[in-house]
This record gives structure tokens, C-alpha cells and sequence, in this order.
């Protein structure tokens, strides 16, 4: 590590943001020493936040129908092999019963773009699960869909949204999706979620196809001036049925390295060791966490649907039963000195507004 590469570093500790330039040199300039000092001044930095508490959110994954084509993306629309499935209302909420006897105390639910789930039909699921667990936070991840029907959903009883932006940078998400998807439409989701009131998490792959230093610097300027309450990284794992299948996966270091910068620039974000991340590497998750992430997410989806929402090759967890993932975590946590955590887990400025609201 040189000199210019340990001051960017002090910089970035010390004022939470550098220019867009700056956030190139210092990814350009990475070495082994670099990442090292800064996953210690992350995780550091994530202890002084959270302790050793790590937040455990439950995954349940409930449609693998999708109307769109992003071309990184095992579900996409064209691909013919994928096995698609739809949960029914019913089996969602027994998936949150299932996981609320676990301990956990957030459900998110994720899908494709399925048209079947209406705001009518999501809404009557997002207030069932709330008043079956009134104790506990609904993320959505549905993708993008109008203002009208966020506030719908919002009003219905949803916390928080995650929707990754994927790429900063419009020529680059011109290059990862179809024609009849935009940059601006994505951004547009985003800024509409965080006015209404959501906890937003937004994030990209590491390591998609024509990503340069440059992109990912967008990435970074851009996080550090949304503010997103919480933020998705893991690495790009090709999905042998898609156009990018011959592409190269995003790499553990890289994704290590951004994790530490991200928490740098937002020291009380919501940062997650992703599935992902667990998958190119066997303590990936762990390291997620070493690195600055504070979050993982557990599949609480039926063992007989994880293998169809097959975003890409080789997902790991989707042999197993719920409490077997929860057991295998817990036991991943307590290796690093960290524990799950059993409250909901709001973003730090969320919960002083929900303890005020409560008095
Ligand atoms: N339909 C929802 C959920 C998408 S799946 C939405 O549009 O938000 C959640 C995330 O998985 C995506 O945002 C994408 O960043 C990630 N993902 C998709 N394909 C992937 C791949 N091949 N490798 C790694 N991550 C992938």
C-alpha cells in the first residue's frame, strides 16, 4: 500500500465520502494491506454502531415468474429451462410462522416481476403477515412498480424496500438489461420509495459484466449521497441459461473491499453478507462480516421451491430446512464472536422515530 492509498483511506474514515475520482484511485490502488486496514477500520466501525450484533433477516422467495430479461439474471422471461413457481398466500404465511418460532423478526419478501401479485393481492398479504406478527418489520423486493402502488403497499403495512440500482452508471445499465427496462425508471422507483417512507436498500452485483473502476465509483458517490437505509452487494455468479454465461463471477476480494468502503461511508447502513457471497467462497459470509456487513438473510422459502429461484449457478441453502440454515448461522456467528440479533433491527434513525411514535 503506498501513500496516497493509506490517505484516501484516512480520509474516507475520517469524512464518510471522497470525490468520484478519489473512489477510483482507491479501488485501482487496492492491495491486500489496503483491504486489510480497511475491513479493520469497518469492522471496527460496525462494532462501535451495532456491537456484535448481527441482524438476521428472513428470505422468503415467493414467485420465480418474471416479466423482465435482465441478462445477468437466472429467472429471466426468455429463459425456458427455469422451473417456475408461485406461492400462494397461505404458504407465505406459514413460511413467517415458521421463521417467527425461529426468532426472526423481519420477513422480506422477494419475487420476479409477476404480474399475478397485484397491489390488491401483496397488500392482503403484507397485512396479513402484519397482523398475524405486529412485532415484526416487512421488507418487500418486487421490483419496480408505480408510486401509487409503493404507497399502497406502505399504507398496507410494508417497512422497508429493497430494490438494487445495479449499475450508477446509465451506459452500463444499458449493458446489463434489456431496451425496455431504464436507468431512469430505476432511479425513479428509488427516489419515490425513500419520499414515501420506506427503509430503501439499494446495491449492485460486484463484478457484473463491463463494470470498470469507474462505474463502480459511480456506485459508490451514489450511495453515499442517497443514503439508503440499507445496501445489497454481492459478487456477479453467471446463471448457465443466460447471455452472460460465459462471463466472469465477481470476486471475493473485490466484494470484500466495498463492503468495508460502504460501511466507511455510511457507518449505521444496513449491509448484508450476501447468499452470494456465501456461495464463491465457504466463509464468504463470515467474511462478509469481518469486512464491515452487519446482516444476513436465511432462506425461509420451501425447500421444494429453493431450487427454482435460481438466480444464478450453484446457490447455496437450497437443500435445507429452515431451522437447519438458522443452526448453521448461529453457529457461523458465534465463530466470529458475533451474535443474532431478535428485535426487528430498524435502520438506527428509524427506530428513534419509531420509539417516538410509540410514546
Ligand atoms: N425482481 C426483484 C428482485 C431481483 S433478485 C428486483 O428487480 O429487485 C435480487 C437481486 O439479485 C438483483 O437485484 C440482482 O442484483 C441479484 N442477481 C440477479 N442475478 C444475479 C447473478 N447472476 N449473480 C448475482 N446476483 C444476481
Amino acid at each position: 500500500m503506498n501513500g496516497r492509498e493509506r490517505e484516501l483511506i484516512a480520509v474516507l474514515e475520517r469524512e464518510h465520502r471522497l470525490s468520484e475520482a478519489e473512489y477510483a484511485e482507491l479501488i485501482r490502488g487496492r492491495d491486500e494491506e489496503a483491504a486489510a486496514l480497511l475491513a479493520e477500520r469497518a469492522s471496527e466501525l460496525r462494532r462501535s454502531v451495532f456491537g456484535d450484533t448481527v441482524y438476521l433477516r428472513g428470505l422468503i422467495e415467493i414467485s420465480s415468474i418474471c416479466r423482465n430479461n435482465c441478462l445477468y439474471c437466472g429467472i429471466r422471461r426468455d429463459n425456458r429451462q427455469a422451473e417456475r413457481y408461485r406461492l400462494t398466500k397461505e404458504e407465505i404465511l406459514s413460511c413467517a410462522d415458521e421463521g417467527y418460532t425461529l426468532g426472526f423478526r423481519t420477513f422480506v419478501l422477494q419475487g420476479g416481476e409477476d404480474l399475478f401479485f397485484t397491489d390488491e393481492i401483496l397488500c392482503g398479504i403484507v397485512s396479513a403477515l402484519k397482523e398475524r406478527h405486529p412485532d415484526c418489520a416487512v421488507t418487500l423486493s418486487m421490483g419496480e412498480r408505480r408510486r401509487e402502488s409503493y404507497q399502497a403497499l406502505f399504507d398496507a403495512g410494508a417497512d422497508r424496500y429493497l430494490l438494487r440500482h445495479e449499475t450508477a452508471d446509465d451506459a452500463h445499465y444499458a449493458k446489463l438489461h434489456p431496451e425496455e427496462m431504464s436507468f431512469e425508471n430505476r432511479m425513479r422507483c428509488l427516489r419515490e420509495l425513500k419520499d414515501i417512507g420506506y427503509q430503501v436498500g439499494c446495491g449492485f452485483m460486484v463484478g457484473s459484466p463491463f463494470q470498470t473502476a469507474e462505474t463502480l465509483a459511480k456506485d459508490l458517490k451514489f450511495i453515499e449521497t442517497f443514503r439508503p437505509e440499507m445496501c445489497g452487494i454481492g459478487p456477479f455468479i453467471p446463471h448457465r441459461n443466460t447471455p452472460f454465461r460465459d462471463e466472469t463471477p465477481g470476486t471475493l476480494e473485490l466484494t470484500l473491499f466495498l463492503l468495508s468502503v460502504i460501511r466507511l461511508i455510511l457507518p449505521e447502513v444496513l449491509l448484508p453478507a450476501t447468499t452470494a457471497l456465501g456461495t464463491i467462497h465457504p466463509r464468504g459470509r463470515e467474511l462478509g462480516i469481518l469486512a464491515g456487513a452487519n446482516v444476513v438473510m436465511p432462506n425461509l422459502s420451501p425447500v421444494v421451491v429453493r431450487k427454482k429461484y435460481e438466480l444464478y449457478d450453484n446457490k447455496i441453502c437450497t437443500g435445507e430446512e429452515s431451522a437447519q440454515c438458522v443452526d448453521c448461522l448461529a453457529a457461523r456467528l458465534d465463530a466470529i464472536g458475533c451474535h443474532p440479533a431478535v428485535d426487528r433491527g430498524d435502520a438506527p434513525g428509524f427506530a428513534a422515530l419509531r420509539r417516538e411514535a410509540a410514546t
